[in-house]
């Protein structure tokens, strides 16, 4: 493509992904699908990579995804809560594991997760109490929503750890629960809902916390920030501390030594994935030792020591059946 064209397109994408970004984040109410959303960015992506003079720092691909809502008080996030850069086939996960190595060497292993499609919280607790939740927002500013999270009865209010530390991860709706308030509302004449995770992050950013705690929301937590001196050295360390604190980690996740392991577990969850009770919309890769993964940094929207293997587009037929029911 010629410089002049590219230049027109990238417009072009800017203005699209904002009003998807304003849609999903803002409203709730995503007005395609995610497949769709991605393969724009993806094709800014390559756009700005071959005309890097056209990547600006308001580019979509510069910046994580939420916005702040006025009506919550403001978080500003001690560590920032990043995104995750995307893969979407196996080539797209080889190059990622040959960035790693080009990195760190040969000698590292991974730490595979679902990606649980719901809303990205972070818990903050001080002298052994539940004292903030927030969204990510942007990633540098979220908004407070502690009431909201305190409905969340699988969040504990109270732990064995006074030290100050924050734990991440990400809120849901099972899908039973979705079903049930879908049909509740189109009962009522009401609105259903595109899919769990908007409806999951509709009930957290309610202002009356006796919504949030009709909704029947869950939660996974995915990562210890500001372990302090607690004496961890990996991410999966990290998660057997969660465990033993009493937080709910996802039971699925996986060591695995080499890509081809990793390859086999995205492979079998991309089959069992219909089997789960809650919507995941890929798998997360991570370097498990917490030394490689400052050794590999992030970028300023997401980890160089991470990456998230999007499913392919199975959703496109019943978001938009969802989004026809919804108009
Ligand atoms: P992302 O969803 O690709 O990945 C980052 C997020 O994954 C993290 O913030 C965290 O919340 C989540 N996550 C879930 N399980 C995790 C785990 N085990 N470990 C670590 N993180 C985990 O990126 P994003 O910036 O949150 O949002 C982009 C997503 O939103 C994409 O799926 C995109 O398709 C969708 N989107 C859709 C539209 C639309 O109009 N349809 C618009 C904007 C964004």
């Amino acid at each position: 493509m010629e410089r002049q064209s590219a230049e027109k397109r990238v417009q072009e994408l800017h203005e699209t992904l904002n009003q998807y970004n304003y849609e999903y984040h803002v409203l709730d109410k995503p007005s395609v699908p995610d497949s769709e959303y991605d393969q724009r960015l993806r094709e800014l992506i390559e756009l700005e990579d071959q005309f890097p003079d056209l990547k600006s720092p308001d580019s979509p691909t510069q910046r994580v995804g939420g916005a702040i809502l006025d009506f919550f008080e403001k978080v500003e996030h001690r560590t920032p809560m990043l995104s995750l850069g995307n893969a979407f086939n196996e080539q797209d996960l080889r190059d990622f594991d040959r960035r790693v190595r080009q990195a760190v060497g040969d000698d590292f292993s991974y730490v595979c997760e679902l990606k649980i499609d719901g809303l990205a919280v972070s818990l903050r607790y001080e002298g052994g109490r539940f004292v903030q939740g927030a969204t990510r927002g942007d990633g540098s500013i979220g908004e407070d929503i502690t009431s909201n999270l305190k409905t969340i009865r699988s969040i504990p209010l109270k732990v064995k750890e006074t030290a100050a530390f924050e734990v991440r991860g990400e809120a849901f709706m099972p899908k039973r629960s979705f079903e049930a308030l879908n049909a509740a509302k189109e009962e009522r004449g009401e609105e259903p809902f595109a899919n769990p995770r908007n409806a999951a992050a509709g009930s957290l950013r309610q202002l009356d916390p006796k919504i949030a705690a009709s909704r029947n929301l869950d939660i996974f937590l995915y990562a210890l920030a500001e372990i302090g001196d607690m004496g961890i050295e990996s991410h999966s360390e990290g998660l057997d501390r969660l465990d033993e604190l009493g937080f709910k980690t996802n039971p699925e996740r996986k060591r695995c030594a080499t890509i081809e392991e990793v390859l086999e577990y995205v492979e079998e969850w991309t089959q069992g994935r219909p089997d789960l009770s809650y919507d995941i919309d890929g798998i997360v890769i991570k370097v498990d030792a917490l030394d490689q993964q400052s050794e590999l940094g992030t970028t300023a929207k997401s980890p160089r020591w991470a990456i998230a293997f999007k499913f392919p587009a199975e959703e496109v037929v019943t978001i938009l059946k969802d989004i026809e029911l919804s108009v």
